[in-house]
Parts: C-alpha cells; structure tokens; sequence
C-alpha cells in the first residue's frame, strides 16, 4: 500500500493530518464513536502504535514533500492524555512533517478536562487554535445529553484558553437536543456570543442507533425534537450568529472572516488527508483509506510492522468529481466551477448537466460568482442535493 502512495502522490499537494485520540472520560448518551474509557495502560499501547505509525510514514514517503497546511488532533476527547504527551507527538511530526507557513494546529477539547496549565503547555508545545465541545449551557440539557461539564466550567476553559495564549477558538454547539426551547437556544447563541469565539459550529443532533439517547426517545422519557423546531433553531443560529459578526461558511460552520477552520476546509475542498490513529481515514491521490477502528485492531498490525489499515478504496476520476461537488455543495460558496475545471480537464456544468438543471428548476442550487451553490431553500435540505451528485 505504501509503495503506491510513494509512487503516485503528488509532492506539491498540501495536506492535512489528522491524528484520532480515541478515549473519553465518559461516554455521551448521543454518541456512537468508537471511544474508550481512559486508563494509562490503553493510553501507553496507543502511544506505542501511534509513534510506530508516524515512524512508518515518515521512512515510507521519501521524497514527497509532506507540508502539512493543518493539524488536527480530533477524538474521542485528545485533552483525556497529559499536555506533554500531545506536544511530545507534536514533536514527532514537526520532525517528520515540514509545515506550511500559518499550518493550523487544533486540538479538540472538552471543558473540565483541560486547565490554564495543560493549555499553556499546550499552546508552548504548537497548539494555535482550540476547539471545545460545548453543546448547551443549560444544565438540563448537559444532562440529557450525558456531558461532564457545566456552563461554568466552559466559561472558565474559555477565560483559561485566553490567558493561555489562544487567538483562536472554536465552540461546538448542538440544537434539536430532546426539551430544547428556543429560548434555550436564544440563550445558548447570546451566552456563546458573549465568549467572542472566532468560530462556533451548530450541529443537529443526530439520534444514532444503539445510543442510550435513542433508547430513551424509543421509551417516551424524553421527546423527540419536533422537524419544524429543529429547523427554525438552525435558521435562528444563522440569523442570531450573523447578525452578530460570524460569517455563515459552511452548513454548520460560522466565523469571523479570516478565522474559517482551515483543516475542515480541505475536506470541504475535497483537498487530501492523512489520518493516524484508529478508525482515521486518508484521502490520498490513489484513493480513500482506513484504519482498523479498534485499538487492539490497530496496535497488533502496528506491531508486526505493518501499517493498520483496514480498507481502502481505489479514488477513479468519477469518484473525485462526485466528491467534489458534493462536498463543496457544503461551503455558502459553493463549488468554485472553474477550479473543477482546472482539477479535472471537463467542466461541473456538463458533467451534471440533467442533475444539476433539476436542482435548479426545484429552486435548491444557484449559478453565483463563477459556482454553484446551495441557495437559502436548499441550505435545509442539502442531503436531497448532494445524493445528485453521489
Ligand atoms: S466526548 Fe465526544 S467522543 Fe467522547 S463520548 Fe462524548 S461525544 Fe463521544
């Protein structure tokens, strides 16, 4: 596998690392990642395959360029291991990886797991920007949802983050959570605001199978948030945050201009990655990988010296195309129709003619500025325009 990634990556390509934490000092009743209760000893044989991890890629791309344009340590909670040891993997990769200037180094936070010491040392060790999964401020909802912190604790991770050095913040929130109001919602965007984040994201709860959130929908202990609800707390996020200085840039994504997530961007830009970690995925030139999504899974392949991937899937020029467009679909922008045309020799507009001329007759995309966007019907109901295009 790694012969063809020497062989067919492009060296100038930027790229964008992202490194999976997969451990939680508690589960969240919403959620179906693959997480693991923290111990030292599952941390220790993580670290292990990690570092060999890193080692593989670093012997097996030589030649290639390797400038990162973002790191992004996501999990699972990577604030559930120790401050140095995050910088002590930072290290690592900043000796394996060249870094593009202003290279983007998040680390996913959640309040109450972090203090202005751990952020310090963070911030020292190469972290530039911050992103905490808030979710509400009430404590009710905290509750429902099977969070550790409360409003305070964020509110005192923020003051923590700041005083450590930290220009760049995001918030993470989540509407449509069961016995949400919308002047709990109000409430949220207004005390959100109120932090001056440069960047909060909204995301709908999704009620996943096999979630004990789902199960107490299923046995009428908590309710369902209603379709019509759920929609007016996301179009009221887009009114409340842009009146309030954010740019709405991607479905779920608002900033201060200038402060977009530049590690989430090459997604949306369907730009290439590479993941570490159990369950990470890559997107490299030949194709989409991932990682075996256990942690045994993951450390016995690393162990005998081999890398821990699982599947893989061969990229064909219909397959990047598709992907294009339905992940640029994301972005308020839309897709940027004459860098399709550059990426791909044949333009967006003939590619999807008949899909896209239905898109536009039912009112949910529109020609602006040189792409094609979602318009402001079509923003609510985006899956029903990026299946088009799968
Ligand atoms: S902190 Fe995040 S990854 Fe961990 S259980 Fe909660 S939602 Fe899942």
């Amino acid at each position: 596998m790694l012969k063809i990634v020497v062989e067919q990556y492009d060296s100038v390509e930027p790229l964008g690392l992202y490194i999976h934490v997969p451990f939680c000092l508690k589960k969240c009743q919403y959620c179906d990642f693959i997480s693991y209760p923290y111990s030292k000893a599952a941390a220790d044989t993580y670290l292990n395959a990690l570092f060999s991890e890193i080692e593989l890629y670093s012997r097996g791309l030589p030649g290639w360029d390797k400038a990162l344009a973002s790191i992004f340590f996501g999990g699972g909670t990577p604030t559930c291991l120790p401050s140095k040891i995050l910088t002590s993997i930072l290290d690592r990769l900043f000796k394996v990886f060249s870094l593009l200037p202003g290279c983007e180094v998040t680390v996913e936070a959640n309040p109450g797991t972090v203090d202005r010491q751990a952020l310090t040392e963070l911030r020292k060790g190469g972290v530039n920007r911050l992103s905490l999964g808030v979710q509400a401020f009430q404590g009710h909802l905290l509750g429902i949802l099977g969070r550790i912190h409360t409003a305070a604790e964020v509110i005192e991770t923020v003051r923590a983050a700041r005083m450590a050095g930290f220009e760049n913040l995001n918030l993470d929130f989540i509407f449509g959570i069961p016995g949400q109001t919308m002047e709990d919602w109000l409430e949220t965007l207004s005390l959100a605001a109120n932090l001056e984040p440069e960047h909060i994201s909204v995301y709908a709860l999704q009620l996943e199978e096999d979630t004990p959130l789902l199960q107490l929908v299923l046995q009428g202990e908590v309710q369902r948030c209603s379709e019509e609800l759920e929609l007016s707390l996301y179009q009221t996020a887009i009114q409340y945050l842009s009146e309030h200085g954010y740019v709405h840039y991607e479905i779920s994504n608002f900033s201060r201009p200038g402060r977009e997530s530049a590690h989430n961007l090459g997604y949306w830009l369907n730009r290439y990655y590479l993941g570490l970690g159990p369950g990470a995925h890559s997107y490299l030139q030949c194709g989409r990988y991932a990682n075996d999504s256990t942690l045994d899974g993951y450390a016995v392949r690393l162990a005998r010296g081999e890398l821990p991937v699982s599947a893989k899937e061969v990229a064909t020029v219909a397959s990047e195309m598709s992907e294009t467009m339905f992940l640029g679909l994301r972005l308020t922008s839309g897709v940027d129709l004459e860098a399709f045309y550059r990426r791909f020799g044949r333009r967006a507009e003939d590619v999807y003619r008949l899909e896209i001329m239905r898109l536009l007759k039912k009112g949910l995309v529109e020609f602006a500025g040189g792409c094609l966007r979602l318009t402001s019907v079509g923003l609510p109901l985006a899956n029903e325009v990026f299946i088009e295009f799968v």
